[in-house]
């Protein structure tokens, strides 16, 4: 296997291990040193400390071609925990996860519509969701809490939240966390060029380069709902015209559908607007073919924002999630995957895949959680 140049041993290269392991599921310490370029002797410290953390464990031998079998290590799931929470529209979503990125709980409460929750609040809810699943406080990492373009509040009541619950608190856009968490449960290579696009009332993309969440100059990195699909088109409240969110978020499907007087009378499409949009996409997904079309045609719009993305980044691999896909993934996976094999300007040189979350509903929740573990287990990735 090629060495790249060699890495000097620093905090960076504890990071580097776990991120390799990680997406390995099982590997031995050759295997490591192979794949990182770091020295037997750096694999060897690196490794006995992250095995004394309980971060990585022993797992067994295999057999190498040399006869001597190699001890093979792997995460260790369930040492520490992380807790995210997520403000949708009119829940919080709370998660635990374990080191490898498994759901260990999952609660969903209720709030009024952009009610702001008080740091008080928040560490009660805390409190409860860690007691009920018996998650003791030092094996909890700390709790990240995301929202909708990294709302201001939040970032004001960190300091107090912390002081009151005892852990380390971090605030993120929801949907920067929900490619964190993607990125991480299914085990991707930090080699890859990985991007998810967060499908929801708004249209949020999370970009991870190197491992690490690319967050811009401010956390605002991925505002793709504002990219422009029509330099003279539709109004948006960021100022310019024609932006994606106004053709492909959920909240624009739902008008379209609801501008469509057959469709109208035939789905149940007058009350809010989440339980409006998962009507037409399970009238879809059943065969209904106005509303396949509307979904469709957000898809179409979907693809021609993806494509610009995915070209000025040259990505290698994208997952689709967030709520907009948890019913009728499928119609975006197809009309993106086609799109883009006719228009990606890499599709000559290398593949890109485009898949589909498997909790898109949890994922920005999940993200946070991973968002808390990676930056406890694999610090250097977190700013
Ligand atoms: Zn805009």
């Amino acid at each position: 296997m090629a060495r790249r140049e060699t890495p000097a041993a620093g905090p960076g290269s504890r990071a580097l291990i776990v991120d390799v392991v990680r997406s390995a599921v099982t590997i031995s310490r050759g295997e490591l040193a192979d794949l990182t370029g770091l020295t037997q002797p750096s694999i060897s410290n690196i490794v006995r400390d992250l095995i004394a953390d309980g971060i990585i464990h022993e797992i067994g031998s295999a057999g190498s071609a040399h006869g001597r079998p190699r001890k093979l290590i792997a995460i260790n799931p369930g040492n520490r925990f992380g807790v995210g929470f997520h403000l949708g529209p009119d829940t919080v979503t709370c998660v635990a996860i374990d080191l490898t990125g498994g759901v260990v709980g999952r609660e969903v409460v209720p709030r009024l519509p952009d009610e702001i929750w008080p740091a008080e609040r928040l560490a009660a809810r805390f409190e409860d969701f860690t007691e009920c699943l018996d998650l003791s406080r030092d094996r909890v990492e700390g709790l990240a809490i995301v929202a909708p373009a990294s709302a201001p509040e939040l970032s004001e009541l960190r300091p107090e939240l912390m002081e009151r619950i005892g852990v380390p608190v971090l605030v993120e856009n929801d949907a920067a966390a929900a490619a964190l968490g993607e990125f991480w449960s299914r085990r991707v290579s930090r080699d890859q060029s990985f991007a998810s696009v967060y499908l929801s009332t708004g249209i949020g993309a999370g970009l991870v380069f190197g491992g690490a969440l690319f967050r811009g100059a401010n956390s605002g990195a991925g505002e793709l709902g504002h990219m422009s699909i029509r330099f003279d088109g539709r109004p948006c409240p960021c100022g310019s015209l024609g932006c994606v969110q106004q053709y492909a978020s959920t909240s624009a499907t739902v008008k379209a559908a609801r501008e469509d007087p057959e469709l109208r009378a035939r789905l149940p499409l007058d009350g809010t607007e989440s339980s409006a949009y998962d009507a037409i996409a399970r009238a879809a997904v059943n065969g209904d073919p106005a509303a396949c079309a509307v979904l469709e045609q957000a898809a179409d719009y979907l693809g021609m924002a993806v494509t610009s993305m995915v070209n000025v980044l040259d990505l290698g691999r994208l997952v689709l999630t967030g709520p907009g896909v948890a019913l009728a993934g499928s119609v975006y996976a197809r009309r993106l995957r086609a799109h883009l094999g006719r228009t990606a300007h890499s599709r000559q040189r290398h593949g890109l895949s485009v898949e589909l979350s498997a909790q898109p509903r949890d994922a920005a929740s999940i993200g946070a959680a991973v968002l808390v573990v990676q930056a406890a287990v694999a610090p250097g990735h977190t700013g």
